[in-house]
């Protein structure tokens, strides 16, 4: 889509390995975000479980993909925004869940709602999610 692989990595300060870069560009071709099973089974050639299991690790950690929680309670893996990095990520984007599929998709929204708190709370960053049926189910 937008920066290679390798671009990303050393823009996020990383070592490239084969298997980050195949992660990276598997998540920025999928339409919606991905677990660790679901990666695992497409590099179990290239990749053990705990090599995944790091990657993801260390890939969110440095601000380079995000991880939502499913309506089952499954973490999916999405890349960032460019705004993010290893101090905090800014995803501020919905996180829409099909109740049909599963899948969860990163959808580019306008602008995020701002809410006026109570004195005393300061919002760092404020997550959206959204349930319905996806663009794919809908055709069907
Ligand atoms: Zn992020
Ligand atoms: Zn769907
Ligand atoms: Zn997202």
């Amino acid at each position: 889509m937008k920066k290679s692989a390798e671009a990303v990595l050393s823009s996020h300060g990383l070592r490239k390995t084969g298997i980050r870069m195949k992660i990276i560009d598997r998540l920025q071709e999928s339409e919606f975000a991905m677990s660790q099973p679901d990666l695992e089974q497409e590099f179990q050639k290239e990749a053990d479980r705990v090599t995944i299991y790091r990657t993801l690790y260390s890939l969110e950690e440095k601000g380079v993909i995000h991880r939502i929680i499913d309506l089952t309670g499954v973490s999916r893996y999405a890349i960032c925004e460019d705004s993010c990095d290893s101090q905090h990520h800014a995803d501020e984007h919905l996180h829409f869940h099909c109740l049909n599929c599963g899948n969860v998709y990163c959808l580019q929204v306008p602008a995020l709602p701002s809410y006026s708190l109570p004195r005393g709370y300061k919002i760092e960053s404020t997550r959206l999610s959204a349930e319905g049926t996806c663009a794919s189910c809908s055709q069907s």
